[in-house]
């Protein structure tokens, strides 16, 4: 039996993935609620991004879907390189069972972000979260407490909130990190191939790799993974010498990439509880993980989705979040755990990392999302 409920309200940190479908999924269920971001401008990090079918159903359920096909690509077959000879291929047949879409970061988050205007979520800029009290008030850089029904903290994987209550038990670095960019697609300087196929280029006596994404038909995304211990692939501004020595093959690509940028290096994070009192930790706040599996935001997305719906459908605050953690969590560290092991063993090198087990995340239905399968 649904509960009646009174008005209520909800103070959000973090205007990222987390943050968005939490406000979205909340509003629609008749919340007032209000997301600080600490930046000035709203815009997504990290170049480009693919999501799984478990991201695309709860893309569906806030009402965001549509918009983010408008310019995205879906990946027919997966292909993994080392040293330019193909040794696996996968194809996303709809016996996969998900499909991976492809897009760049700006675009998913400008449609999230759209969303969360059409249903009314205020959102601040410029106002850093710098903890909070588990009688559910926020705490801003400007000296002033948001009082809330429920605050959430989804202020990523340094929040501010989560350490504030002490929930952070094991943060676990990974030896790699990547250098995200955007670059034109170049089909023709890169000649004939299967230049519309995500492939997975590696240089497995050297630790690199560089993950191939087309965004839409004009941008490409590229993630060039290397060692933190490799100083010169990890350099930053990027040094395109060394990785077109390892990637002669996407030399037109590579020569083409803005210098700048950023190279960014990955943890898992693991937390005693997922809330305290009417705080709760969500996303990368509350689970960050190694993006070998590409489910971060996926999983971000998930949590956020269902924190509404259990928010909507149990008796208490206090009991929600307690039956949220209950329902997501297994799924979640068994996501982080895959993550960490594909990343440790170099799976993906082999063309071994997609097994059901890493992707049973995208596979899953999210609590929330009923439709079937989008095709
Ligand atoms: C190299 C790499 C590749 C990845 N690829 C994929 C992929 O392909 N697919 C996928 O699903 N996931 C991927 N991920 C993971 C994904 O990026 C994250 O899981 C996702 O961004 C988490 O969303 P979030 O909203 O929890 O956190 P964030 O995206 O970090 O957003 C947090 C927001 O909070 C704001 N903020 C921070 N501190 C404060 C504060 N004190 N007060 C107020 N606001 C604050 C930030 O500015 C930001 O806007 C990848 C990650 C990495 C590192």
């Amino acid at each position: 039996m649904k509960k009646i409920m009174t008005h209520r309200h909800a103070e959000i940190a973090g205007a990222g993935f987390a943050g968005l479908v939490a406000a979205i999924a909340l509003a629609d269920r008749g919340w007032s609620v209000r997301v600080h971001e600490k930046d000035a401008v709203l815009r997504a990090f990290g170049a480009g991004i693919f999501i799984w079918e478990n991201g695309l159903r709860v893309l569906q359920a806030i009402g965001a879907y549509e918009a983010v096909m408008q310019a995205a690509h879906e990946a027919i077959i997966h292909e993994t390189r080392e040293n330019n000879r193909i040794i696996a291929r996968l194809a996303f047949t709809p016996a996969f069972g998900s499909r991976m879409i492809t897009m760049t970061r700006q675009h998913l988050y400008d449609a999230i972000l759209g969303r969360a205007r059409q249903c009314g979520v205020t959102v601040v800029t410029d106002s850093a979260a710098i903890g909070a009290t588990e009688d559910g008030t926020l705490l801003t850089a400007d000296g002033r407490s948001h009082r809330a029904d429920l605050v959430i903290g989804a202020d990523g994987v340094k929040s501010k909130v989560r350490d504030a209550l002490g929930l952070l038990t094991s943060r676990s670095p990974c030896a790699d990190g990547i250098v995200r960019v955007l670059a034109p697609r170049c089909k023709d300087e890169l000649g004939p191939g299967t230049w519309d196929h995500v492939i997975d280029f590696w240089r497995a006596d050297r630790s690199l790799r560089i993950l191939y994404c087309p965004c839409n038909e004009q941008e490409l995304y590229l993630a060039m993974m290397a060692p933190v211990s490799n100083l010169e692939a990890s350099a930053i501004p990027l040094r395109h010498d060394v990785w077109v020595a390892a990637f002669p093959q996407l030399e037109p690509v590579i020569r083409k990439i803005d210098a700048g940028g950023r190279y960014d290096a990955y943890e898992t994070t693991n937390l005693e509880r997922w809330s305290a009192g009417r705080v709760a930790i969500v996303g990368d706040a509350a689970h960050a993980m190694v993006p070998t599996l590409g489910q971060g935001a996926g999983t971000a997305m998930m949590n956020a989705l269902s924190l509404a719906v259990h928010l909507d459908e149990a008796p208490s605050i206090e009991a929600a979040l307690t039956a949220w953690e209950a329902r997501e969590r297994p799924l979640t560290e068994h996501t982080q755990q895959r993550s960490d092991f594909t990343a440790r063993q170099r799976l993906m090198a082999t063309g071994e990392g997609w097994t059901d087990e890493a992707l049973r995340a995208a596979r899953h239905i999210p609590t929330g999302t009923t439709q079937p399968r989008i095709d």
